[in-house]
């Protein structure tokens, strides 16, 4: 029996994560979510005879989840199978359709087609993306996080400036491609991130690499297999789960959090960890005199936006759409403007 415990507050990707890492540590944990089902944003909606992924459907960056579960000496196939998607996406506009295809030479061909001399454009944007994909998650993303000191080795001060944190993704797509239909196709994937390309640094073209290079990924039988089988590692590894119910309040004893209160009960731990919203943990349930941020500090910042969906059942099957369609039929930068600023 583990002498120590931990609360775990949400059960989507970090929740989950979090619960096994700290299992794996030998800790007890017990994940408390407010849903029915586990999963927070990858969650399933199953109505009517019809099943939906609710949020994600981009299985990108596969290194990642590998990663993951190599932590724990096991292998995605472990618990979910992958097949690559070709074409990745499709991209819809006013007058056709573009379908993005997996294999390099087939991009770089699509690339040509469309403006000349643009393939060995696209090889050196892609060699500059390789470097800050494989910087940006070693020497930033992969790091814990505890001190700034993580970030103080000479290669990544010195490698700040070719991350390029400093310059609009927009400009830099443009110093390479000047055919309209190439730069939305390289600057949709930064849309991800809930900023407009001019806003957003260029050191994100390692979300190029991440599209071209690294592809779309779709595990079999949807998003939310990746949600069961972080679930059924975290099982493996003793973690205990308690659905629909919502935690309210986060209680300090002694300068430490120990205990929550939920909808239904009280449970003290040894730690908690929560891995629901930022804002909402420090503005909802902690005590104010525990909070990070004040409200001007919150209210200067800007969130990114809210989405409203739709989940459509249909009783046919259609022949055209494929997976991963993209609507770029009405002007880009409207749209953009219009939901981001
Ligand atoms: C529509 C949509 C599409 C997306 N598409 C993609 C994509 O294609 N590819 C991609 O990689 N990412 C995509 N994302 C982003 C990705 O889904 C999220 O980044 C990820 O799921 C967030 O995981 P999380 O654990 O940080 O947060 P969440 O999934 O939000 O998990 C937080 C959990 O905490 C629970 N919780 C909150 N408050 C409480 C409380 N008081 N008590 C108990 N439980 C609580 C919530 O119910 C939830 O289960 C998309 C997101 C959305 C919404």
């Amino acid at each position: 029996m583990a002498d120590k415990s931990v609360i775990v507050i949400g059960s989507g990707f970090a929740g989950l994560s979090a619960a096994s890492f700290m299992a794996q540590a030998g800790w007890q944990v017990t994940v408390i979510e407010k849903n029915k089902t586990p999963g927070g944003r990858a969650r399933q909606l199953k109505e009517n005879g019809f099943t939906f992924d609710m949020g994600p459907s981009f299985y990108w960056m596969p290194d990642v989840f590998e990663r993951y579960f190599d932590r724990f000496g096991k292998k995605t196939a472990d618990y979910y199978s992958l097949r690559r998607l070709d074409p990745s996406y499709r991209i819809y506009w006013n007058d056709g359709y573009t379908d993005m295809p997996a294999a390099i030479e087939a991009v770089k061909k699509l690339f040509e087609l469309i403006e000349p001399g643009s393939a060995a454009k696209l090889e050196k944007y892609l060699n500059g993306a390789a470097y800050k994909y494989e910087a940006g998650m070693n020497k930033l993303v992969y790091k814990p996080g505890r001190s700034i000191t993580e970030f103080m080795d000479w290669s990544t001060i010195g490698g700040v400036f070719k991350l390029q944190v400093f310059s609009s993704i927009k400009d830099h797509i443009a110093k390479y491609f000047q055919h309209p239909t190439l730069r939305r196709i390289m600057e949709f994937p930064v849309l991800f991130l809930g900023a407009l390309p001019e806003d957003t640094p260029a050191l994100y073209s390692l979300m190029n690499y991440a599209d071209i290079k690294g592809g779309t990924w779709y595990p079999e039988g949807g998003m939310y297999s990746v949600v069961a089988g972080m679930i059924k590692l975290a099982q493996e590894l003793g973690v205990q789960f308690r659905f629909d119910e919502e935690v309210r309040e986060i209680v300090i004893r002694e300068k430490q959090a120990k205990t929550v209160t939920t909808n239904k009960s009280n449970y003290s731990a040894d730690a908690v960890i929560s891995g629901a919203d930022y804002h909402f943990t420090e503005t909802q349930l902690l005590p104010e005199a525990y909070r990070s941020y004040s409200p001007a500090y919150w209210d200067k910042r800007v969130m990114a936006p809210s989405c409203l969906l739709y989940y459509i059942g249909l009783n046919k099957k259609l022949k055209q759409p494929v997976h991963h369609s993209l609507f770029f039929d009405v002007s880009f930068e409207q749209h953009g403007n219009e939901i981001y600023k």
